[in-house]
């Protein structure tokens, strides 16, 4: 009979409660616990698929398709927890199976209320998660504890403690101490408040971790202790990291939080195994060698939309024993500018996916710009579609090739919506979502770097590579180096007569871990390396230009 753990916020959003949560589980596989890892998001959307990167971040697609919040991104770098549709639910999920059984008459007649009848759809949603597989449900609340809309997850998770017993249940709450300048002093009352509001509901945390900028006093985790009721060694500290987010396993494991845990839900499991991922921070905290990636793309402000891209290089980084330190380009500036003030200096060009017209002439001028000076470039998704239209326009004479995504009456449709897209007119859930196999083409590079004949990755996209034009394509020396047999969709692009030049229609960026990082960035990191030398040898700049 699996065990749960729930972890709540409070104080503010954006604390990391996310990547604490997969620390936690991390904790636990190391010591051979297993673990499913699960969101209840508090909003209505019923996924974050039709949400702007902007207000959300990335959208985390999982193998089943599901379209998710990003810190599912987090569990499963963590861990190997299995993530899948019912790895993140929201209120506007909880609601719609609600609204829909009413429909149905599976309430018999009774009045339709927010408790019982939507707090037992939020258990049933965390039971689902226990399989057989699975020895400890960790469900992360989203948002913050005093939320009007966290309501009901919290009153869900304070009837599911009563009813599977306490000794089967654990709260932990995620807090902030913050610190105020003026006094020069950190401050509880705020965690206090947090912790009142939560026990209101009826729910005393077992453990709280709070979030630090400063070292804290034994003092204060005393005086935390008391007016939050939790004991001494309960109240855990976790400061800013200063080197990588992959070191808050370390930071909860030094103050002995997994043996807390296997102790109150009496888990019986090995000792730990966590010296690679010690032995990876190390690393990463004494690697001096850089390498910088120019990444060009739409939401280019927001570090969250492109999120698991930049953890994926940083695997990739790891993996190649340098540090990436990334150029974020706003499309729309080279757009502006042209690519060479923008990209000179840089070791490699990603351009990663997006939706809509704004930026694309800038992305398209990267690309031209990479892929006559040689250097590496690596699309994704949106990427592989722009590379596909810049490789037509100046290598194939199509000079008005596009997209229809952007150009419903260009004369050349290279990319284009894929046949099942035709008459989709719902926007939530319809694009082609999830992992599709794809067959790769011997004496490719992709072929080389993946170093297997069928691969599996996962999809977020409604336009394809129009197979009306492959040969022209192909004329002119593009390879398509992956395809889904199946529907004969390009999935992977490449250029034999550059040094590094591939895209791909899907995201590898969800398939990358610290310690095994994705075979494709591996190969891009290390391109980007030897590119970085060839500049240095031939006395080109290779140094970080800032322009306006
Ligand atoms: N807008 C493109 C499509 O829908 C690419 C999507 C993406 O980059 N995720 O096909």
């Amino acid at each position: 009979m699996a065990k749960y753990i729930f972890v709540t916020g409070g104080v503010v959003s954006s604390l990391g409660k996310g990547l604490t949560m997969a620390a936690i589980g991390m904790l636990l596989e190391s010591r051979g616990i297993r673990v499913g890892m699960q969101k209840l998001d508090p909003y209505i959307n019923v996924d974050p698929g039709t949400m702007s990167p902007y207000q959300h971040g990335e959208v985390y697609v999982t193998d089943d398709g599901a379209e998710t919040d990003l810190d599912l991104g987090h569990y499963e770098r963590y861990t190997d927890a299995r993530i899948s549709r019912a790895s993140n639910i929201t209120t506007g999920r909880i609601y719609s199976n609600v609204i829909e059984k009413e429909r149905k008459g599976e309430y018999l007649g009774a009045t339709v209320q927010v408790v019982p009848h939507i707090t037992n759809e939020i258990k049933a949603a965390v039971l689902k998660m226990a399989t057989d597989d699975v020895d400890v449900v960790l469900t992360e609340i989203g948002g913050t504890v005093g939320d009007i809309e966290s309501l009901p997850f919290l009153e869900a998770i304070r009837q599911f403690g009563l009813e599977q017993g306490r000794d089967r249940v654990m709260f932990i709450h995620l807090t902030l101490l913050p610190f105020l300048r003026a006094s020069g002093e950190i401050k509880t009352k705020p965690s206090q408040h947090s912790v009142a509001q939560l026990r209101q509901i009826g729910i005393q945390p077992d453990v709280l971790i709070c979030r630090t900028e400063r070292e804290v006093e034994s003092d204060m985790k005393r005086k935390l202790g008391l007016f939050c009721n939790v004991p001494f060694d309960s109240v855990i500290i976790e400061p800013d990291v200063e080197h990588t987010i992959y070191e808050v396993p370390v930071i909860l494991m030094k103050q002995g939080l997994d043996e807390q845990i296997m102790h109150r839900l009496q888990l019986s499991g090995r000792e730990r195994h966590m010296q690679p991922w010690i032995d990876m921070i190390e690393q990463v905290k004494t690697t001096t060698d850089t390498v910088e990636i120019a990444v060009v793309g739409k939401y280019i402000a927001l570090h969250d939309s492109y999120k698991s891209i930049y953890e994926s290089l940083a695997h990739a980084g790891i993996a190649n024993g340098v540090k990436v330190r990334f150029r974020k380009i706003d499309a729309e500036k080279v757009e502006r500018d042209g690519a060479e003030p923008w990209l000179e200096g840089a070791h490699a060009l990603l351009v990663p996916g997006g939706f809509g017209p704004r930026g694309v002439e800038g992305m398209i001028l990267a690309i031209k710009w990479a892929r006559e000076n040689k250097m590496p470039f690596f699309g994704i998704c949106l990427g592989l579609q722009v590379a596909t239209i810049e490789f037509a326009r100046h290598m194939c004479g199509l000079s008005r090739a596009h997209s229809t995504e952007m150009d419903k009456s260009t004369p050349d449709p290279v990319i284009d919506l894929m046949s099942e897209q035709q008459g989709v007119d719902r926007m939530g859930g319809t694009m082609r979502l999830g992992a599709y196999p794809c067959d790769l083409v011997a004496g490719t590079l992709a072929r080389e770097m993946y170093g297997a004949d069928r691969i599996s990755e996962r999809h977020r996209h409604r336009f394809e590579v129009n197979n009306a034009y492959r040969k022209a394509l192909e004329a002119k020396g593009l390879v398509f180096s992956g395809n889904y047999a199946e529907k004969g969709l390009a999935e992977i692009i490449e250029y034999p007569d550059h040094p590094w030049f591939l895209a791909v229609q899907f995201h590898p960026e969800f398939q990358s871990k610290p310690l095994r990082a994705h075979p494709i960035f591996k190969g891009f990191v290390r391109a980007a390396v030897t590119h970085r030398d060839v500049l240095a040898k031939s006395g080109k700049p290779s140094v970080r230009m800032e322009p306006t």
